[in-house]
């Protein structure tokens, strides 16, 4: 009998989580850390999450006293940027230079860091809420001080992701790099399986696995980074499955759900095996129409959630065998929307063009 799977936290990543489960008869119970009553956790359940922070709850803290609980180290590290980022220094893992804002901090500190400057809320942040630019000049804000980091802003080419996964016996497993465009901190679309991004793969799965190695992990975890002249820097850590791994539910096998899921119940780990090109595309504060199912290769994962402006409803996985073909299929997707919406899609068929004609 395989063990039960507790999620703290009950969002669209537990529920396609759970979905994963299904399957093969793997029970999944996404639980909302915020709520007061206990949830029945029997003493073999596996404890794992969504999200990186959660109320102090009479719930939350039945959660993670159970001795199922995985990665409370590397949950309790990552949650805050100001022990993610010495994580990553310790580990000699490429960053972008940054330090601590302590509550007497003056902008001469500030400027030492750089001249452009990202400051980030430690916790919380999430969808690029909790930033603030900074330049050389302006003041420091009172509400950074003893709350933030300071990060030098990085003028990256672009920025890619790393989803891997650590099993109980220590194996690392790892997708392609997935190339990611975020516009005002939000992720808006991915492609996986360029095969331009492989040159910076070795470096990308040789620092992830020593972050997964040291902080004895065990599930999927991503890797934000940019790219800069043809190099790495990290730029964070989750513990936990990611949005810029949801292209995997259509364009691998295992998807990073079941990954996870064989991650943390001990089933057999192996390298997914990934066909060709997909794209993700993130549906935020937006409906879906059911005419883009008459899109070959078309797939719609939509989370019943409210409809928010900005909020992330849903997904939209593109996947066909041939990289004409979902050429085809993007573009014809893009034909249906309002000609506003279509950009992130261009963007992933710009990609695709200039990978399969290199
Ligand atoms: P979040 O937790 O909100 O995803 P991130 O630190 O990943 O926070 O920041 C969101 C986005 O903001 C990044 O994906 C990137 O586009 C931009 N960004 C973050 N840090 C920097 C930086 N140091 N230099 C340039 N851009 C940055
Ligand atoms: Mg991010």
């Amino acid at each position: 009998m395989l063990p039960r799977i507790a999620i703290i936290g009950n969002g669209q990543l537990g529920r396609m989580l759970k979905q994963a489960g299904a399957p093969m008869g793997i029970e999944v119970l996404p639980c909302d850390p915020s709520l007061d009553e206990p949830v029945e956790l029997k003493p073999d359940d596996v404890i794992t999450v969504e999200q990186e922070l959660w109320p102090d709850t009479p719930r939350s803290r039945q959660l993670t006293a159970h001795p199922g609980f995985l990665n409370a180290r590397a949950t309790q590290l990552i949650r805050d940027r100001l022990s993610e980022k010495s994580l990553l220094d310790h580990l000699k893992v490429g960053t972008a230079p940054w330090c601590n804002v302590t509550p007497d901090h003056t902008t001469e500190h500030l400027a030492l860091v750089g001249d452009k400057l990202v400051i980030k809320r430690r916790q919380g942040g999430y969808d690029g809420r909790g930033q603030w630019r900074w330049k050389q000049g302006e003041p420091a804000l009172d509400e950074w001080l003893g709350e933030c980091i300071a990060e030098k802003m990085i003028p990256f080419d672009e920025e890619v992701s790393l989803v891997g996964a650590r099993g109980h016996d220590g194996k690392c497993v790892f997708y392609p790099l997935t190339l990611n465009l975020h516009q005002q901190g939000i992720l808006h679309a991915s492609v996986g399986g360029l095969k331009r991004l492989q040159p910076l793969q070795a470096q990308a799965e040789e620092w992830l696995t020593r972050i997964m190695v040291e902080l004895d992990y065990v599930g999927v975890m991503a890797m934000e980074c940019f790219v800069v002249d043809g190099t790495l820097l990290v730029n964070e850590l989750a513990p936990r499955v990611h949005n810029s791994g949801h292209w995997t539910q259509a364009g691998a096998n295992p998807s990073q759900f079941q990954l996870h899921l064989r991650a943390v119940t001990d089933l057999p780990l192996f390298t997914p095996a990934v066909d060709g090109l997909s794209v993700m595309w993130n549906l935020l504060g937006r409906d879906w129409s059911t005419d883009w199912l008459a899109v070959p290769g078309c797939d719609v994962h939509w989370y019943e959630k409210d409809i928010r402006p900005g909020r992330k409803v849903g997904h939209v996985n593109l996947h066909r065998g041939a990289v004409a073909d979902l050429q085809a299929s993007i573009t014809q997707l893009a034909a249906l929307l309002p000609e506003d919406d279509r950009s992130p899609l261009h963007w992933a068929l710009h990609e695709i063009q200039a990978d399969s004609s290199a």
